[in-house]
């Protein structure tokens, strides 16, 4: 009895030193750190360069202000909440799986799923949520054949698709694209083996031209040589933010060009400043999957990740109220009519450029490294288009003056080389 009264007073008196020491070094830490150089150089450096930022599909007019206001007022900001759990199953106070829920149900009509068949999560990544799509289709198709499916994929797809093939173990057959780079139809009919379950990935949005894979003829040729089953993910990680407020927005509605899922990312259209996306599918394709049930999460775990981040859905909530349907179409008109102008004033200086249909996305012959690298744009090569080429991603803070200012460094450089 004495000695465990001796020793609950060396338990609790270690207890106490070891958290003293904690927050003694917390604090002398945080004195040492602020105000931190290297952290003011990087955000001088990074809001100067975000203004200018043309090559990659990132929206630079974030909104978010307001939010980290609430944020920190509501008393979020010293504690954690962790979405780890199912959004249609689960809910509880130190997550926030019911605003994941709302968010996704708001989205899902957009894509031709209604709300009461609707399964999906606020994924890390339109990554992630190909690595949903892909895992998903694979499981649904094996389940119902007992036969391993191919995944069918366009060369000109996004890398990550590969990847997730490759990472899942799945027979891949990447398809020839034509100059635009679509799939090209008959390269897929030549590919498509009727014996065994096909798992179509579109590219809506390829990541160098902005192609769409033209979903009317694949499917044509899938109902001509009929594969034992079929399963469709769209991979619509930039285009699919902004088509549903568009004329074009039937391509990515699944009543209309069928699908059985699809991954967008929050960070590129929407406006987030974190990584993340949304991937929705059907309750049909969620009930095909292995649940395994966890009790101490309440019921089936379907998605891959256990612990999701509970404050990229509460932002989501936060952009869909504040932008709503209103802004994200403003922003869609924008983005497609100026780079439509972008492609124009290209054309008007005598510029090799190029555009796909229903795309913000324009690319062009290679210009100098310096302007590459002040602009930030990304560099392919393609033989068909003369070999070395660049491209721009026109994105919400794309604005006119920005475009012409790109222009008149193009124009320098031509006028430089003919001097
Ligand atoms: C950007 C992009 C991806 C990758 O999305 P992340 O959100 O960066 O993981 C995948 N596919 C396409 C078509 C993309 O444009």
């Amino acid at each position: 009895m004495e000695s465990t009264m001796q020793f609950k007073k060396i338990f609790f008196k270690l207890l106490f030193c070891a958290f003293a020491a904690g927050s003694l070094s917390l604090s002398n830490a945080q004195a040492a750190d602020l105000p931190d150089q290297k952290l003011q150089k990087l955000a001088a450096e990074a809001v100067k360069k975000s203004r200018i930022e043309l090559g990659y599909p990132s929206n630079q007019n974030i909104a978010l202000d307001g939010f980290y206001q609430w944020y920190i007022k509501s008393g979020l900001s010293g504690l954690l909440l962790n979405n780890a759990g199912n959004p249609f199953t689960s809910s509880g106070t130190l997550n926030a799986l019911e605003i994941e829920r709302n968010v996704i149900e708001f989205f899902a009509p957009l894509y031709g799923f209604d709300v009461k068949e609707t399964w999906g999560i606020i994924s890390m990544s339109g990554t992630d949520g190909n690595n949903h799509g892909i895992y998903f289709g694979y499981k649904l198709l094996k389940g119902k054949t007992q036969i391993d499916p191919i995944l069918y994929v366009s060369k000109e797809a996004h890398y990550s698709n590969k990847r997730l093939a490759d990472l899942q173990n799945i027979d891949m057959r990447l398809i020839d694209c034509d100059r635009m780079g679509r799939m090209d139809p008959n390269a897929f009919r030549k590919a498509l083996d009727p014996k065994r379950p096909a798992l179509i990935v579109f590219t809506m949005g390829s990541t160098f031209k902005g192609a769409i894979d033209n979903q009317k003829v694949i499917n044509a040729i899938l109902d001509e040589v009929k594969p034992v089953a079929v399963y469709r993910h769209v991979d619509a990680a930039l285009f699919g933010g902004f088509l549903p407020y568009t004329v074009h927005k039937d391509l990515v509605n699944r009543k209309v060009n069928p699908f059985d899922s699809i991954a967008i990312s929050g960070h590129k259209f929407f406006g987030m400043d974190v990584p993340c996306g949304i991937f929705i599918t059907t309750q049909e394709v969620l009930k095909k999957q292995n649940p395994f049930d966890i009790p101490y999460l309440n019921g089936a775990m379907p998605m891959i990740n256990c612990s999701r981040s509970a404050l990229s859905p509460l932002k989501f909530y936060w952009i869909i109220k504040k932008v709503g349907i209103a802004g994200f179409t403003a922003n869609a008109e924008k983005i497609l009519n100026h780079a439509n102008y972008l492609k124009k004033r290209l054309d008007q200086i005598g510029w090799p450029a190029w555009i796909g249909e229903y795309s913000n996305t324009v690319f062009f012959k290679r210009p100098s490294q310096a302007i590459i690298d002040k602009y930030h744009l990304a560099p392919e090569y393609d033989e068909r288009f003369g070999g070395d080429l660049a491209h721009v991603v026109v994105m919400p803070h794309a604005e006119k003056a920005l475009i012409e200012a790109f222009i008149s460094d193009l124009l320098k450089e031509t006028k430089n080389k003919a001097d």
